[in-house]
């Protein structure tokens, strides 16, 4: 199987599986106790908090563990809201922060979501004008997760800060980290959210940067876990899973470059005249490309009958033959939206399955 849907997820990282193990057996206690086994634990999960915020640039209380790329987004957004609060965000995040903010209007909130151009950019001019005195929370994506297109995050942050100085900023760097380095403060952002399995590490476990001084108003109450933002006893084991994979996944960075780069480039070679690439510019593990003629969910099951495993819009959209939202805010029309499938390249592929790739993509098309 050449798997090249590494967007929806990506195999674990060895070095995530090594640090999770003695979890799983010896080092089983609640962070949260006050006896030796507790202790072990909380250190584990203490240790993994400041490599964590060493990597993103920030101190380790401003780390809060989470469930994953979905709660840390639902955390962000509903954190900020409270009574109320306004939220400004773009046409093409990720359902975790737009079905998040529906559900925000239904409760009262003001949000406005921003268009983005053809390409599937955000304007920062037209995030920072859409802000007004109601606003509390802007939210836009490091980059998104169908086309990989990368927003102009410091911009939005710079522009916003000048008008609107206590609007919490936040972005969603889920897809972002599998391939690029994240500093908070170049970001300038005030909440960041990152989900372990995008970049080797386990399911179900994520972060949010929350900025110093940021009070926010937790989603889940309880025992106070996490200093009060974040109740409930802490995945330990899938948190220094997260924070190993975090670690393997910068110190491979150039290795991890250089050959999706070279896979990429074979993949769309051999695919010139077939495949168009709908975004000229993207993360470098993103090939989002149009088929013209093609229904993608047609063509995305004779690639997996062959042995390539795609997508024909985002993980949670497939499967529901829904027009992917990202391709509607760019102006494409049903017929064009199902033209276009993505393929996702990740740590595991190697340069020559890129053309092999482009061969199995070639015959599902011929057989037609
Ligand atoms: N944000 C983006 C950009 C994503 O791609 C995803 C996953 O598809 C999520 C959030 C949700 O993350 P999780 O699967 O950890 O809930």
């Amino acid at each position: 199987m050449i798997y090249l849907d590494h967007g929806a997820t990506t195999p674990m990282r060895p070095e995530a599986w090594d640090a999770m193990a003695p979890f799983a057996t010896t080092v089983f206690g609640n962070p949260s106790g006050s006896h030796s086994v507790s202790r072990q634990a909380k250190n584990a999960l203490e240790e993994a908090r400041e490599e964590a915020a060493a990597m993103l640039g920030c101190a380790s209380l401003e780390v809060v563990f989470t469930g994953g790329g979905t709660e840390s987004d639902v955390l962000a957004l509903a954190g900020y809201t409270t009574g109320g609060g306004g939220v400004v965000t773009s046409a093409v995040e990720h359902e975790a922060v737009l079905e998040t903010a529906a559900a925000l209007t239904r409760r009262g909130s003001k949000v406005v979501v921003v268009p983005v151009d053809s390409l599937g950019r955000v304007d920062p001019e037209r995030v920072s004008a859409a802000v007004d005195r109601e606003t509390t929370v802007v939210s836009v994506m490091a980059a998104n997760n169908e086309t990989g297109v990368i927003q102009p995050i410091s911009e939005i942050s710079r522009l916003v800060r000048s008008s609107h100085p206590h609007v919490r900023i936040h972005t969603d760097a889920v897809q972002y980290f599998a391939s690029k380095d994240v500093n908070v403060s170049e970001f300038g952002v005030d909440l960041l959210s990152l989900s372990a399995h995008k970049f080797g590490g386990p399911k179900g476990v994520g972060l949010l940067y929350v900025k110093e001084g940021t009070e926010l108003e937790p989603v889940l109450h309880g025992g106070g876990q996490e200093m009060g933002r974040r109740s409930g006893t802490q995945n330990v084991m899938g948190v220094v899973g997260m924070v190993a994979a975090m670690r393997a996944a910068t110190s491979d960075r150039a290795r991890y470059r250089r050959d999706v780069e070279e896979a990429r480039r074979r993949f769309e070679l051999a695919l010139e005249g077939v495949g168009f690439r709908t975004v000229p510019d993207s993360l470098v593990q993103h090939s989002h490309l149009s088929f013209p003629g093609v229904v993608n969910e047609t063509l995305v099951i004779k690639l997996d009958r062959r042995g390539l495993a795609a997508s024909a819009a985002s993980a949670c959209q497939s499967g529901a033959s829904k027009v992917s939202h990202v391709l509607t805010a760019m102006g494409y029309d049903r017929d064009q939206a199902r033209q276009c499938v993505r393929f996702t390249f990740g740590w595991t592929t190697r340069p020559d399955e890129g053309e092999q790739a482009a061969a199995i993509v070639l015959e599902s098309l011929e057989s037609r």
